[in-house]
Formats: structure tokens, C-alpha cells, sequence
């Protein structure tokens, strides 16, 4: 079938690396490329770095160019590590409470602080789970800014 004018060939449209990885079938599973991203390895190739400051996501990867910046992962990082938090601390609360009764200064001088350790902690390894997460569902081949409709903005309104 020849090509119509004007229109390129689809072999030479560029695509994700997670699109052409996922057409071959090698595509890593959803539980590899979480904890590639936990461990602060790009999902897709397991080489480049997710970020490139504390929780700064990298535009791309730099060793297979997967558009990792694309993914906004938002709140879901620090929700999941609220959950996991939460439930691995507060029982331990409950439990020094009925059994020792201390001070509640002391319980604030205990456990606030380790709450934020715990969190600050989790925080990065969260986002880069959740940034692998997402890369594995596809989120990066449908938030390409070229493929977004046309932004509404005050601007451009003809009231
Ligand atoms: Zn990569």
C-alpha cells in the first residue's frame, strides 16, 4: 500500500520506548519496573537514574530516553506512604499506651519525630514505585504534550 503524501511511514514516528518495548513483548512486568523505579532505576532499561534531585523526576531517562518527567505522579506517593506508615506505626502506639501509660509529652517527643523520619524516608522510593507504576500502565504514551487538546486559557476566549 503506498503512503499517502504528506504522511511518514509509521516505522519512522517516534515513539515511547515503553510503546516499541510493549509492541515487541519485552515489555518488563508491572512488578520489575515498580521496583526498578523504587530503587531509583528508569522501569523500562534498568540503567538511567528516575531522579535528579530529592523528588524531581528526570525529563527523560538518559540511557533509553524514556519520557519519565511525563508522569505525574502527584499524590498518590505521599498517600501510599501515609497508609504504610501508619499502619506499621500506630499499632505500636496503641499497644505502649495501654501497657505503660507514658506521658503524653513523651509520646509527642517519640513519635512525631519518627513519623517524619519514617516518611521523608519512604517518600523517594514511593514516587519512583509509583513513576514505574505508571510507565507500566502506559500513562507516558497518552501525555505527550503534542497529544493533549489545545489548553483553555483566559487568553484566547472571545468574551
Ligand atoms: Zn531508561
Amino acid at each position: 500500500m503506498p503512503n499517502q503524501p504528506g504522511v511518514p511511514p509509521p516505522e519512522t514516528i517516534w515513539r515511547p520506548a515503553s510503546a516499541r518495548l510493549a509492541e515487541a513483548g519485552e515489555q518488563p512486568s508491572m512488578l520489575t519496573m515498580v521496583r526498578r523505579g523504587f530503587m531509583n532505576r528508569c522501569p523500562i532499561c534498568n540503567q538511567g537514574r528516575v531522579f535528579r534531585s530529592f523528588l524531581g523526576v528526570v525529563p527523560e531517562c538518559e540511557a533509553c530516553h524514556a519520557p519519565l518527567g511525563v508522569l505525574r505522579a502527584d499524590d498518590a506517593p505521599p498517600y501510599i506512604v501515609i497508609f504504610l506508615a501508619g499502619h506499621v506505626l500506630v499499632p505500636p502506639i496503641f499497644w505502649i499506651e495501654r501497657a505503660y501509660e507514658p506521658p503524653m509529652w513523651l509520646h509527642m517527643a517519640v513519635w512525631l519525630p519518627l513519623f517524619a523520619v519514617v516518611c521523608t524516608l519512604l517518600l523517594r522510593p514511593v514516587k519512583g514505585g509509583v513513576v514505574g507504576w505508571m510507565m507500566r500502565l502506559g500513562f507516558a504514551d497518552h501525555d505527550r504534550p503534542d497529544e493533549r487538546p489545545p489548553a483553555l486559557s483566559g487568553t484566547s476566549r472571545d468574551d
